[in-house]
């Protein structure tokens, strides 16, 4: 299995990380070296941008998550990256619950499932 974080789309909702049974997911600080250590092609990397939709879709909303927040802390902020995406059992708990729809799995045959939030 492989998984990633379309990095520009991602709130730091960390609804990923709390949901996922086999840890795939690492809340990581914006600025961290590592944030983009995932699969994730060029375009899908962390470049600093934030995609404008799903800024104006959640700036605002107040659900007890740090959206958009430079650093993972109490519990959400930061960025989601998939450190372990081979662990993954595709039980598409996170699939349903990101915020920016902005995970990508691939599985073994090759079939590609996109995130699209409940
Ligand atoms: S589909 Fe994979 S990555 Fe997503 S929550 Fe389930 S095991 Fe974790
Ligand atoms: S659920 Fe989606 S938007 Fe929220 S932190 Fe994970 S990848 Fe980012």
């Amino acid at each position: 299995m492989q998984v990633y974080v379309e990095k520009h789309k991602c709130t730091g909702c960390a609804h990923c990380h709390d949901v996922c049974p086999v840890a795939v997911f690492e809340m990581k600080d914006r600025l961290a070296s590592d944030v983009n250590s995932d699969v994730a092609p060029e375009a899908d990397q962390w470049k600093g941008v934030t995609d404008q939709a799903v800024l104006d879709k959640w700036k605002d909303v107040k659900d007890g998550h740090n959206h958009f927040q430079e650093k993972f802390e109490n519990g959400s902020g930061g960025i989601s990256v998939a450190v372990n995406g081979p662990s993954c059992i595709l039980c598409q708990a996170c699939l349903i619950e990101c915020e920016g729809e902005c995970i990508v799995i691939t599985d073994d045959a090759g079939t590609v499932y996109h995130s699209i939030y409940k």
